[in-house]
């Protein structure tokens, strides 16, 4: 069976005929009232209707037409807009079968959507199992393999979303609009400027904007936002509050440098101390237990957006976090603003922890971060992290060395300095290459490789979000990568590994394949989660 189509339907002042008395026909009623749409019940006179349902027909809510169901309700009881043609009918009532079958084709014949209780054959629509949290909906359906099961699945979901995370959405799509208003605003206001000088009158009322700022602000602020919906951890999304909402809006109208969101006060105290830890690839397991210690220390962490939300659910409460604002065209700036809050956190006292996706020293400017701190008089601890350049290949089943395949192995950039295009490195048959941050110009880059000989059917694998829930590992060869990524699509972040150690442990013989999830530590999880850090395990002794 194909999946359904799920829509969310706009059923303000919509008309639903709901067909039965049985306490179904009250939820039914409810929910049809809750969506602002005019429910309409049709049930004998001599109905015994649940309490709640008398209830809201004896409120006005709910009209109680006093009959059994007749053809021509589906054609008159709508509303007049729409040629009294109802908006949807639900029929509640089980047992009477034939008129099910009855309802549920002429429903289809006028076009109606229909829903049938217990009876999908005689739908044309389900109703989902529905979250509601403000403009927050999430809905589940298990295509009629079971309401309760749906049921049960939307509840856990529902449990591991943050509490308050609907009015945070209300606050972010507030926020949109805003700079969306604003960003035009400039717009109309320098129509009317120009007007009013031709006319010989001052404009007055433009002093929002700021010559400098006007541009650059507007697409920044937008892209911004976009990345803080993408890469923040919902936790902290969902606390998102006006006073943070306004604080963002100011720092991008204004490009003035930098400004804590949700500071805890810093106060003068004793002299900071600045750690410079790894993260590894993603996974929190992954983490060493000098990072994971030094996480828990923090009183300002300082983090890339490429470190994954289950890391920063490690980050104690007390402490507050940055997420660098980096986003394509704002790197330096955001690498500034980061440099200059954990400089304001150390001369306040505070210890700083600055966690760097994979291994501080791998791409990562971690040196620079060093040699800044240093400069400033704090010289930072520094703790290693896996790399992602090892361990994706790792759990992408490829041995980035092997016996009599590959005795070396390189790890390099797929991106030139500034965006410009890469000099590959020569070709070398045992050497596996590890390309990171080279799937955005991908095909440059392989055009540059086979350029400098690289055989065409070299395995390669593109291997993104290594360690988390969502790896997906794509197997192909150098000829086919291009269009692989393409069609599949990327999944940031993600690298490239070149070399005939792709082919060691996997074979295939397709132009490519696709593996998705992370099974990784499956295994290990399996035996429980380890015993908080600072907490003795007890040891027993015969
Ligand atoms: N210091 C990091 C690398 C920073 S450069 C490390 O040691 O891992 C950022 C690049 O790392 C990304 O463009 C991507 O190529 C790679 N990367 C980081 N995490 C990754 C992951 N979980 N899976 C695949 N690639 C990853």
């Amino acid at each position: 069976m194909a999946p359904a189509l799920l829509t969310a339907v706009d059923a303000t002042s919509h008309v639903h005929l709901i067909i039965g008395s049985n306490p179904l026909a009250s939820a039914r009623c409810s929910r049809s009232v809750e969506v602002g749409a005019t429910a309409i019940l049709i049930a004998p006179e001599d109905a015994t209707l649940h309490y709640s349902l008398m209830k809201r027909i004896e409120d006005g809510e709910v009209q109680w037409i006093q009959r059994s169901f007749k053809e021509d309700d589906l054609r008159s009881l709508g509303r007049a807009e729409v040629d009294g043609v109802v908006d949807a009918v639900f029929v509640t009532a089980g047992g009477k079968e034939n008129q099910s079958t009855q309802i549920s084709s002429l429903c289809r014949r006028l076009r109606i959507p229909v829903n049938v209780a217990d009876a999908p054959n005689l739908c044309s629509f389900t109703l989902l199992s529905t979250h509601s949290d403000g403009p927050l909906q999430i809905g589940v359906t298990t295509s009629g393999k079971g309401c309760k099961l749906s049921a049960r699945i939307r509840r856990e979901i529902a449990a591991s979303l943050p509490l308050h995370l609907g009015d945070a959405v209300e606050r972010l799509g507030t926020m949109r609009r805003r700079i969306w208003e604003e960003d035009h605003a400039v717009e109309l206001s320098q129509d009317i400027e120009a007007e009013e000088e031709d006319i010989g009158q001052p404009a007055t009322f433009n002093k929002l904007v700021i010559a400098e700022s006007a541009e650059a602000a507007r697409g920044r602020r937008m892209r911004w936002l976009a990345q803080i919906c993408e890469y923040w951890p919902l936790r902290r999304l969902a606390s998102i509050t006006d006073t943070d909402v306004d604080a963002l809006l100011r720092d991008y109208t204004h490009s003035s440098a930098s400004k804590v969101i949700n500071t805890t006060g810093i106060e003068d105290s004793g002299k900071g101390h600045i750690i410079l830890a790894g993260s590894g690839p993603g996974n929190p397991d992954l983490l060493t237990r000098a990072a994971h210690k030094a996480i828990l220390s923090a009183d300002l962490i300082l983090a890339d957006k490429l470190v994954p939300s289950p890391i920063l659910e490690l980050v104690p409460r007390r402490a507050t976090v940055h997420i660098a604002r980096k986003f394509p065209g704002n790197a330096d700036k955001a690498q500034e603003e980061l440099l200059e809050l954990g400089l304001e956190g150390l001369k306040a006292g505070k210890v700083v922890v600055r966690i760097k996706q994979g291994d501080p020293y791998i791409f990562g400017r971690g040196g620079e971060e060093y040699d800044f701190f240093r400069s400033h008089g704090y010289t930072p601890s520094v703790l290693p992290g896996i790399t992602s350049a090892l361990s994706a290949p790792l759990f992408a089943a490829i041995p980035p060395t092997h016996r009599g395949v590959a005795d070396q192995v390189l790890i390099c950039t797929g991106t030139g300095r500034k965006g410009a295009p890469l000099d590959p490195p020569e070709y070398v048959p045992s050497r596996t290459v590890v390309l990171l941050m080279a799937l955005h110009r991908l095909s440059p880059l392989i055009e540059s490789l086979t350029a400098k000989g690289y055989p065409v059917e070299t395995p390669c694998a593109v291997i993104e979000r290594a360690s988390c829930q969502d790896q997906r590992v794509i197997r192909t060869t150098i000829e086919h990568v291009c269009a692989a990524v393409e069609e599949e699509g990327s999944r940031p972040p993600g690298l490239l590994v070149i070399g005939n150690a792709c082919g060691v442990l996997r074979q295939f013989q397709q132009k490519w394949v696709v593996e998705e999830g992370f099974k990784g530590l499956d295994h290990i999880s399996a035996v429980g989660d380890l015993p908080v850090l600072g907490a003795k395990a007890s040891v027993l002794i015969d």
